[in-house]
């Protein structure tokens, strides 16, 4: 986007949003930019003795002896859960909902810190009954509910590692993770309840030890959630009985700041699934900071992050960040579309959530759904208690972000583009709400303290206004620690020679806009396309197609080899009505590459431009560009696609028009 556009394109925050926010105004970012630019390691040592209650203080911050393993406060001593939980309960919050829970029929639960406080102790005193020890592997496979929070709360209370894989993985996936972390439990359901449907769980557990290669297992613990029948073998626990007169309360362990936390695989949009490996002191700190900060929350808030606990944002913005703060949140058993797509604001009309937190995948397919039904339309709700978005995932296209913006926020609400990755633990760049002038579809600036930086090929700082490789040039605290069990893998992926080792790749590209030197990602760092020697991301496409709102729902771009240009652009389009043929197919494409022609210029025409019901997505719900990539070029798909989530849409792409 040029700079005349962002200029004209900024939303301000209100005098008041500014008055009452955490950081207010833009003085005030700065000066934090400037604390952490004069004394780094001082700036979050501050906020660690501020952010996070330490069993023994810590007096080392940063550890650089053995980079890029880096050490945070490693001599330091703290409990997770007893940050989440005891803390609020001694401060006097003890009778504070901290989570309602709405379960997918729409029945409502209510969760107090005490409660939780006593749940989680009562099943970390089982898990130590069962010899589950400090450094454990415990594998979490369970639906959204209060008792898998517990069950992440209760593995940091003793010291347990957990490893959270969502529960819409298939068994193959579910053992490839059990195995690759040597857990020694798994947590399950009988059952999960998604759109009305009971789906199983402990029969994909019990189908995934069957696979081998999960010797390590001793015990399944399973949480009846729908009564539905289970087979049951010797290893086989209910969590009801095993937490019956476990004692409601439990010695935390004390564990060094760098013990881990825990292990998430990634989400496997570019490659094979990563274990991500995170340290507890310093993911606690940027989890607490960025919920406090970023989402401005404060106590009165009803806060919704509606991602699932399978996913790092359900790890920083629902199990950890939100209880770190005091905070009372939503947990949502289900899906957006049941019974209808109206389910998201019709839960927001009724807990009055203040602060709204989900994924470009979602906005887009509600876009898509209330176009197509007025019943479900955001209108037909009463949206007044919200006062803040959030969007994280994917690059968000400044057409949805503004159809969010009007719809969902009445366009009153800022909208906070959080930047970050598994491997970053919490928020990078970031529009903080009561400070930062809003650009839809840009992610803004970075998070105070987070050295983000744009560079070429060499590590050499490039001009704001030109693209580039986005790095993080300076450690920090909830930076992934390694790749479980591949230390040589994380030092590859993440410091390569390129930068002589010292700079953090986080895989994404980016460009600073030339005036305001805002951060806009440009897609993943291959998704660069050189059509003739011009050098284009395919984000900026996918935002040209996506803005033609009459037609389009949803649009992903790839290149492809060409003999005249170098490189092809295949556009891969989800119209708002259904799938065209023939003739109607071919029109269509001359309008879009049209339309392209006219947004951007007609260097970025799509050659080819295919139609689908739906895109090839990972279970989080991010488009896998790397599988059309190979469909574009024509080839077989021989990669790993353990994360797919609709593996027929390849058929049909794979089929031109
Ligand atoms: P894998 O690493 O296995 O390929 P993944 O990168 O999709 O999977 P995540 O850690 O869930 O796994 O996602 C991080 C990525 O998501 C970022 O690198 C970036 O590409 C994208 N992303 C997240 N938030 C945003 C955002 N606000 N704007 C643009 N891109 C985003
Ligand atoms: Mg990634």
């Amino acid at each position: 986007m040029s700079t005349s556009d962002q200029e004209t394109k900024l939303y301000v925050p209100s005098e008041a949003a500014v008055k009452a926010a955490h950081v207010s105004g833009m003085d005030a970012y700065r000066k934090l930019c400037d604390e952490a630019d004069a004394d780094y390691e001082g700036y979050w040592a501050r906020l660690a003795r501020e952010f996070v209650a330490w069993k023994q203080p810590f007096t080392q911050v940063l550890d650089e002896s053995n980079a890029p393993f880096f050490k945070w406060f490693a001599d330091g001593t703290l409990n997770v859960s007893y940050n989440c939980l005891d803390r609020n309960v001694e401060q006097g919050r003890g009778d504070k909902v901290a989570i309602i829970f709405e379960a997918d029929d729409g029945k409502v639960t209510r969760v107090t810190y005490n409660e939780l406080l006593t749940q989680t102790s009562q099943l970390a005193n089982a898990l130590r009954s069962m010899g589950v020890k400090k450094g454990d592997r415990v594998v979490i496979y369970m639906p959204m509910s209060v008792e898998g929070v517990v069950a992440m709360q209760a593995c940091a209370r003793i010291g347990a590692t957990h490893s959270v894989v969502f529960g819409g993985f298939s068994a193959q996936s579910l053992r490839d993770r059990i195995e690759d972390a040597g857990a020694v439990m798994v947590i399950t359901a009988d059952e999960q309840m998604r759109g009305g449907k009971q789906l199983p769980l402990k029969a994909i557990v019990d189908e995934a030890l069957s696979l081998g290669g999960c010797d390590t297992i001793r015990n399944v613990v399973v949480y009846q959630r729908t009564g539905g029948k289970v087979a049951w073998g010797a290893r086989d626990k209910w969590l009801h009985d095993v937490v019956a007169g476990q004692a409601i309360t439990c010695e935390p362990e004390w564990v060094e700041a760098e013990h881990p936390l825990f292990l998430l695989y990634t989400s496997g949009s570019t490659g094979k699934p990563k274990g991500v490996q995170h340290a507890g002191g310093g993911y606690l700190l940027h989890a607490a900071l960025t919920t406090k900060w970023t989402f401005d929350l404060k106590p009165e808030d009803v806060f919704w992050c509606t991602a699932d606990i399978g996913w790092v944002t359900g790890h920083t913005y629902i199990a950890y960040g939100p209880l770190a703060n005091g905070g009372t949140q939503i947990v949502f058993e289900g899906v957006p579309t049941y019974p209808d797509a109206g389910r998201f604001w019709k839960m927001i009309q009724d807990h009055k959530v203040t602060i709204f937190y989900t994924a470009p995948t979602a906005i887009r397919s509600l876009i898509k759904a209330a176009e197509s039904n007025a019943d479900v339309h955001p209108r037909e709700y009463d949206l007044s208690s919200l006062r803040l978005l959030g969007s994280v995932g994917e690059p968000i296209n400044p057409a949805a972000w503004e159809w969010y913006h009007l719809n969902i926020g009445g366009g009153r609400c800022p909208i906070v583009d959080t930047f970050w990755q598994t491997e970053t633990g919490g928020h990078m760049i970031t529009p903080l709400p009561g400070a930062t002038p809003l650009v839809p579809g840009s992610c803004t600036l970075p998070f105070p303290g987070i050295m983000a930086a744009v560079v070429d090929e060499t590590g050499k700082d490039v001009p704001w206004g030109q693209g580039g490789i986005l790095v993080v040039k300076k450690p920090w605290p909830s930076m992934i620690r390694t790749i479980w069990g591949d230390p040589e893998r994380f030092k590859k992926s993440y410091y390569p020679a390129d930068f002589q080792g010292k700079y953090y790749l986080a895989g994404d590209g980016a460009i600073r806009d030339a005036k305001t030197g805002y951060f806009t990602i440009t897609g993943r760092i291959d998704d660069v396309l050189n059509v003739s020697g011009h050098r284009m991301g395919t984000m900026e496409i996918e935002s040209a197609l996506v803005s033609c709102t009459e037609l389009v729902a949803e649009a992903a771009v790839v290149g492809r080899p060409d003999d005249t240009t170098g490189e092809a652009i295949c556009a891969f389009v989800v119209l708002k009505r259904p799938r065209p043929t023939g003739e109607e197919a071919r029109q269509i494409a001359k309008q879009l590459r049209d339309w392209v022609g006219k947004e951007i210029g007609p260097i970025a025409k799509p050659k080819d431009i295919r139609f689908g019901d739906n895109l090839p997505k990972t279970r989080s719900g991010k488009i896998m560009r790397r599988l059309l990539r190979s469909i574009a070029k024509g080839e077989q798909i021989t990669q790993d696609t353990s994360t797919l989530e609709n593996p027929a849409i390849l058929d049909q792409l794979s089929q031109s028009n």
